[in-house]
C-alpha cells in the first residue's frame, strides 16, 4: 500500500540578539533546510526592541516558512537541537528571558491546534508581539489564525503592543 505523506507549511520565527545575527540566520536556514524540511520563503530582516526583558543589543527576526512532513514535537526537537548547535546556551537557575544566539519558535503548522506539555500552537504570545506579526503580515498577511480566526492583517491591527519594528534593507 502506498504511504500517504502529509506535507504542512510551517512558520518559524527566528530570533537573534548575540553575535554575528545575519549568518547565525544563514546557517539557520541552512540547517532546518536539511533537517526539518525544505525551506520555501523567508519573510525580509526586521530590527527589534527587546520585549519581555532590558537588554541593550535588538534582535534579527525573520519568519521562516518550511514544509515538512516531520510530526510537531519532531520537528520541536531538531529546532532545540539547531538553537544548541548555533550557540544557544540555556541557564536553567535564569528565569523569564535572556538574550540569545538563535531561538527558533514555531508560530503555526499547518491550521493545527496542539496543546502538549512541550509544544502550543499556534504559539501562544505571537499576537502579542509586532516583532512576530510585522514580519508574518510581509509573507502570509491573509493567512487565518485557527484560534482567534483572524488574518495576520487582522491580529497587527488589533496587537495592543506598541514596542518597535523596523525593517533593514
Ligand atoms: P517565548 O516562548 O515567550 O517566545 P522563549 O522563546 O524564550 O519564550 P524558550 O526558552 O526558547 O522560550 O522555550 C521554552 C520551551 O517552550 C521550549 O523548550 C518548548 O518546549 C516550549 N514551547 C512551547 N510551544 C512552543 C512553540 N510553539 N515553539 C517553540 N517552543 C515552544
Ligand atoms: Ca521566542
Ligand atoms: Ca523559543
Amino acid at each position: 500500500m502506498q504511504k500517504i505523506v502529509t506535507m504542512e507549511r510551517v512558520h518559524i520565527l527566528f530570533g537573534s540578539n548575540m553575535g554575528d545575527k545575519e549568518a547565525i540566520f544563514a546557517q539557520a536556514c541552512l540547517l532546518i533546510n536539511n533537517r526539518c524540511g525544505r525551506v520555501v520563503q523567508v519573510s525580509g530582516a526586521y530590527d527589534s526592541e527587546p520585549w519581555g526583558f532590558v537588554a541593550e543589543e535588538w534582535f534579527l527576526n525573520r519568519v521562516i516558512v518550511v514544509e515538512t512532513d516531520l510530526a510537531p514535537e519532531e520537528l520541536l526537537r531538531r529546532l532545540l537541537g539547531i538553537e544548541k548547535e548555533l550557540g544557544r546556551i540555556r541557564h536553567p537557575e535564569n528565569q523569564g528571558y535572556a538574550s540569545r544566539t538563535a531561538d527558533l519558535d514555531i508560530l503555526y503548522f499547518g491550521s493545527r491546534v496542539i496543546l502538549s506539555e512541550t509544544l502550543t500552537v499556534p504559539h501562544p504570545r505571537l499576537h502579542m508581539r509586532r516583532f512576530v506579526l510585522v514580519p508574518m503580515c510581509e509573507v502570509a498577511p491573509t493567512m487565518v489564525h485557527p484560534v482567534f480566526e483572524m488574518t495576520q492583517e487582522e491580529l497587527l491591527q488589533h496587537c495592543p503592543d506598541d514596542s518597535v519594528v523596523k525593517k533593514l534593507d
